[in-house]
């Protein structure tokens, strides 16, 4: 079975609907992009898969015995956060309240943070205070709270908003590598050239359809050729475009 099944679903607000008849599956180790324009309804369905937001008719199941309280999810960065007055490591142990409330972090808790921060190279900053990192650092930093709630899934809003271009790429580089060790990814972009050379699949929604296939699929695909100014990266396609154009 599929991580995320979507069947017939329509979503969207009180006399509103912004999606409908969504149907897609995503299965474990994916990784896939969101994009659209603005309105188009990504937050919208990110907000669904969260459980944050009721479909409005069909359905939307997950399996592999995900909850929906496993995910991890890397909001989009705000002012507030920014400021956030704690250490490090509180943060990343936030993200561990998701599974059990209580007063302390058990040992378990703080080992699950520690393996996080190692794994987004941010351990050596564990006693420095969040709001002295830079935006790149706050970012692995809100990467490794968002992996503290999940060994499956994780999904991402615009993660490399803001960011430069070199701690843009260490965090694709970084999210490439948690896909590679068996983490799926569900990431929103703005930036749909990055989409196509990092994701395996791309969901691009729009006025009243969707498009939801591979990245070759979408550079190939009128929606896809009509959004991409650059070429198919795939070894197929560099092969064919050896001496010219697309053939
Ligand atoms: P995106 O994330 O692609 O920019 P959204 O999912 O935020 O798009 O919004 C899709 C549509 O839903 C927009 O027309 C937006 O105005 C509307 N919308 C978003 N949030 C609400 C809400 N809480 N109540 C009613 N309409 C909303």
């Amino acid at each position: 079975m599929a991580l995320i099944e979507i069947k017939n679903a329509s979503m969207g607000y009180e006399g509103k609907i912004v999606l409908s008849d969504i149907n897609l599956k995503i299965n474990e180790g994916d990784y896939v992009c969101i994009v659209g324009e603005n309105g188009s309804g990504k937050t919208t369905l990110m907000k669904c898969l969260l459980g944050l937001l009721s479909v409005q008719s069909g359905s939307i199941s997950y399996g592999d015995g995900l909850k929906q309280s496993e995910i991890g999810y890397l909001p989009q960065q705000t002012v507030l956060q920014k400021d956030f007055p704690a250490s490090v490591s509180e943060v990343v142990l936030s993200g561990c309240l998701n599974k059990k409330h209580t007063l302390f972090y058990s040992k378990e808790q703080k080992e699950t943070a520690a393996k996080n921060m190692e794994l987004t190279g941010i351990y050596p900053l564990r006693k420095k205070c969040f709001r002295e990192l830079s935006g790149g650092q706050r970012q692995r930093v809100l990467l490794a709270r968002a992996l503290c709630a999940t060994h499956k899934l994780l999904i991402l809003d615009e993660p490399v908003t803001g960011l430069d271009p070199k701690a843009s790429a260490d965090m694709y580089a970084l999210i490439k590598n948690l896909n590679k060790n068996d983490i799926t990814i569900i990431m929103v972009s703005h930036d749909i050239t990055a989409s196509v050379n990092n994701a395996s699949k791309i969901l691009h929604l729009s006025k009243n359809t969707y498009f939801y296939g591979t990245a070759h699929q979408y550079l190939h695909s009128d929606i896809g050729r009509k959004f991409m100014i650059t070429d198919c990266p795939c070894d197929d396609c560099r092969h064919n475009h050896r001496g010219g154009a697309l053939q």
